[in-house]
């Protein structure tokens, strides 16, 4: 199938082809001018009319730009935690709610009473959502099992889900995300090394994540994932600095680490260091407002020049969002980003954290068709808070999405 996408406002362009990411502080060199865009068949074939396509939106008023790459979610996971959100409302810490067996226990446990199409299905009801929402790509992590036997079900449910789905979707072991009972975490870590092989073996995981914080896991723990993840070919990923400051941030910088994601309590010293570092600070807006949490230094990451990304974090407890415009809303108000400064750390910057950063994450011909048609310009992302902006969107050449109020400007 070919499409022509006509007139737009503005075509969210990089400064130039072939980059892998682009640092938070060159996000002014994107380009927004006018334009249209032309797909033939799973790429993206020009950056003109095609008047032979096939099909034909009429883009005026909108804008054109990568589908977004949500690059940290714990898809795929069974049930919700909507009494937790009210204890939280009430004053109960999360620290305090996971001690007494809520939080990750509470879905290890839902997630073992589950039947895997069950499992599935409300997966794929949630990929679908994110789709209407935009998202091209997304992650995928294990992290609810909390026995090996589980941990290996949840990384297969999430291949699964991957052959199932239109958007293209990788998979993370999160091998490090609570100690189980009847371990201690060295003891968890020296059954998770004897049994990575294993687990890997059966499954498309091209990353480790760990979660370093006083419920979960230590900074030693950290140094430990990082050395199993670089002996396997594997990419690390971790959680760190979410309620407090653990000072995990220069130990998996010398993992070394491709992202560190939360970052909530990063310190001066530590925005320096992203600032300096190939490595991605991923924050999460969504989990910092869902749970009351310390603000992100996401300013002073950008204007450091760190690889700046954004994500959902899409999980039952702390962030059931899963809705990228609406976390490039957050961010833009919170962080006090640019519009431009968010859409990139959507889009191609997340795209380099998932090694994905080669085949989408920016509008370049030759890259896959993973393409949305915006209802307004870019800089109405932000600010239409809580509206979902997508007209239509495109993954792999596909149209996936066709908002109905927008159906007009399609014509064959
Ligand atoms: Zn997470």
């Amino acid at each position: 199938m070919s499409f022509s996408i006509e007139d737009a406002a503005q075509v969210l362009r990089p400064p130039e082809a072939g980059l892998p990411y682009l640092r938070s502080d060159r996000a002014s060199d994107l380009g927004a001018e006018p334009g249209s865009l032309a797909l033939d068949g799973d790429r993206i074939a020009s950056f003109s009319a095609d008047s032979g396509a096939r099909q034909r939106i009429d883009a005026r008023g909108c804008a054109v730009v990568p589908g977004f790459v949500d690059c940290h979610t714990h898809l795929p996971f069974a049930g919700w935690r909507a009494e937790e959100y009210a204890m939280k409302i009430a004053g109960r810490p999360y620290t305090e709610i996971a001690r007494a067996g809520g939080g990750i226990r509470s879905s290890a446990r839902a997630l073992g009473a589950t039947s895997d199409d069950d499992v599935l299905a409300q997966a794929r009801g949630l990929a679908a959502e994110m789709l209407a929402h935009g998202t091209t790509t997304f992650e995928t992590k294990s992290g609810y099992g909390l026995s090996i036997e589980a941990e290996t079900r949840a990384l297969r449910l999430a291949g699964a889900l991957a052959a199932s789905v239109a958007q293209d979707v990788t998979s993370s072991a999160l091998v490090a995300h609570a100690v189980p009972d009847g371990f201690d975490a060295d003891a968890w870590l020296d059954a998770v090394e004897r049994a990575l092989p294993q687990m890997l073996a059966a499954t498309t995981v091209t990353a480790l994540d760990v979660y370093v914080e006083s419920v979960a896991f230590t900074n030693d723990h950290l140094a430990r994932v990082g050395a199993l993840a670089a002996a396997h070919g594997l990419d690390l990923r971790a959680h760190v600095e979410q309620f407090a400051r653990h000072g995990s941030v220069p130990v998996a910088l010398s993992a070394p680490a491709r992202s560190l994601d939360h970052l909530s309590c990063a310190s001066a010293e530590d925005v320096a260091a992203l600032g300096a570092a190939e490595c991605a600070a991923v924050l999460l807006p969504g989990a910092e407002v869902m749970g009351a949490e310390e603000l992100a230094p996401g300013r002073e990451l950008a204007d450091a020049g760190a690889i700046g990304v954004l994500a959902t974090d899409a999980n039952p407890g702390t962030s059931p969002i899963v809705s990228m415009p609406l976390i490039i809303g957050l961010a833009v108000r919170r962080y006090r980003w640019t519009a431009l400064e968010a859409l990139l750390a959507s889009t191609l910057n997340a795209a380099w954290v998932l090694r994905r950063s080669d085949a989408t994450g920016s509008l370049e011909v030759g890259k896959r068709a993973d393409v949305l048609v915006i209802d307004g310009p870019i800089e109405s992302v932000p600010y239409r808070l809580g509206h979902n902006p997508v007209a239509f969107a495109f993954a792999g050449g596909e149209l996936v999405y066709a908002r109905p109020d927008q159906a007009w400007r399609l014509a064959s």
